[in-house]
């Protein structure tokens, strides 16, 4: 018998048992995670465990986070549709599908070429057209497009750049994984018109932020 995986019920069991329960409440957030098939993000022979309650490895020692992380972070963003959202850290690409079906547009940025054509072509080959990808340094943000109402950076970095803060709109959210390159505190930075203000969400564990204002090769 050939078992056939019916990946829409997985990803309405995905939601149902691990975000809704831990306090994902954001309607559109969770759409998204009923919709984005996160299955063609993953490598191939580990798609049955793609709605599994935890990270994947990705290939070139990266990893494409838990679902609920993904969850907890898009959430912290707030998006209402017309944003530009930069991203540091495209990987598979699942959390910038993910953004791309809650903003305007995504910017996002991967320093790993292999990574960032893999990502390219799933996302253009499921239809994605609001999103563009460069290979760069993400440490230094993508200038020529801030700036952004929001910023998410997937990798965890030793501090704050100031880049990210300099490229952020008054009004704008950063969530960012801050600690050593072990384990970080997921940390939101809202812009606000006389400064930032900080707000650490929760423990969590992410690959290194390598690069000019991150951590070194
Ligand atoms: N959001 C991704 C998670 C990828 S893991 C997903 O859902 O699949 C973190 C990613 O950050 C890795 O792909 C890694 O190569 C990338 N990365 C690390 N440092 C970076 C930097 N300075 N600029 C851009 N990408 C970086």
């Amino acid at each position: 018998m050939i078992a056939i995986m019916d990946y829409g019920l997985l990803r309405d069991r995905m939601v149902r048992e691990q975000l809704v329960p831990r306090g994902i409440s954001d309607k559109r957030v969770l759409r998204s995670f009923r919709g984005v098939e996160r299955h063609e993000f993953v490598p191939p022979d580990l798609r049955g465990g793609a709605y599994e309650d935890h990270p994947l490895p990705l290939g070139e020692g990266q990893t494409i986070s838990q679902p609920y992380m993904v969850a907890l972070m898009t959430q912290c963003l707030a998006l209402k549709g017309g944003e530009r959202v930069l991203e540091i850290g495209t990987g598979s690409g699942y959390q910038t599908a993910i953004l791309a079906t809650l903003s305007k547009e995504v910017f996002s940025v991967e320093r790993v070429k292999g990574l960032a054509k893999k990502a390219e072509s799933t996302l253009a080959r499921l239809g994605y057209d609001n999103i563009r990808i460069k290979v760069d340094d993400g440490t230094l943000g993508w200038r020529e497009n801030a700036p952004y109402e929001a910023i998410i950076v997937t990798a965890g970095s030793p501090k704050i750049p100031e880049t990210y803060i300099a490229q952020l709109e008054t009004g704008g959210r950063l969530v960012i994984p801050v600690g050593t390159a072990f384990s970080q505190i997921l940390t939101l930075v809202e812009k606000k018109p006389d400064g930032a203000v900080i707000s650490e969400l929760c423990g969590c564990v992410f690959v290194p932020l390598v690069g000019k204002e991150g951590w070194k090769e």
